[in-house]
């Protein structure tokens, strides 16, 4: 029988990861088996252009994100944007990534609920497609549904029920059980002096204590 081959597929989950938290854990576990993603590259931001005044330098969330993933088989960190100076767009990584793995291979930006919702507002939102499908879960109270104008008209064209054998071009939707955590919650605890032993990996919690990240500072 002459069977092809399935095309590759590799997952990007890109996040600031101030710090990386069990949800992101569970988001790439979860979009690895429901997309059958055979590769879950994250992609910690360098400056992050939304998120403004967060807690730890590129280079500590990077070391983190190393920490929490490395030994899981299948996840891969990709250091380009921390690399790279200026904002870091999306865009320009999927450009960049397209390039290195040629034509073939599917890309599948996953995104939670809330950046999903927030697409539009991306740096040449676009184009994203044209480098990669997008494929988006649920997170918390922000809901898979009632977008605002710009992103209904991309998901009347490019939503499917399921990824394509194609390299780029679709929207899906995947489901996750939920996981309430956020890295904003959780510099909140941090800072009051709290252990959240049962939202982070305990690696990281060892980093962050030892670098003294994310302590409370006085009021001036
Ligand atoms: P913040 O609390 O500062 O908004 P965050 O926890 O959302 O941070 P990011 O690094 O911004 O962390 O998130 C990276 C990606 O992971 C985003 O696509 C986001 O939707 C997703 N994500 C983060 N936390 C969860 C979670 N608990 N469940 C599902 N997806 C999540």
């Amino acid at each position: 029988m002459n069977q092809q081959p399935r095309r590759r597929r590799i997952g990007l989950l890109g996040g600031t990861f101030d710090p990386i938290h069990v949800g992101h854990l569970a988001l790439a576990h979860a979009a690895r088996t429901a997309l059958q993603l055979d590769e879950v590259r994250f992609v910690p931001t360098g400056q992050s252009w939304q998120k403004v005044g967060s807690g730890a330098p590129a280079a500590a969330r990077l070391d983190m994100v190393r920490l929490a993933v490395e030994k899981t088989p299948g996840f891969v960190v990709d250091d380009r944007e921390t690399r790279r100076p200026g904002p870091s767009y999306t865009v320009d990584t999927l450009v960049e990534l397209r390039a290195e793995v040629g034509p073939e291979p599917a890309l599948v930006l996953v995104l939670g609920s809330d950046q999903l919702r927030n697409l539009a507002t991306w740096h040449r939102y676009d184009e994203l497609l044209r480098h990669a499908h997008i494929a988006a879960t649920r997170r918390g109270s922000h809901r898979l549904a009632g977008f605002d104008a710009p992103l209904e008209a991309l998901l009347a064209a490019h939503g499917r029920d399921a990824l394509p054998d194609a390299p780029c071009g679709a929207i899906v939707f995947f489901r996750m059980p939920p996981v309430a955590v956020s890295a904003s919650a959780l510099r909140a605890q941090l800072a009051r002096g709290e252990r959240p032993l049962e939202l982070l990996p305990a690696g990281v919690l060892a980093y962050i204590e030892r670098h003294r990240l994310y302590r409370a500072v006085p009021h001036a």
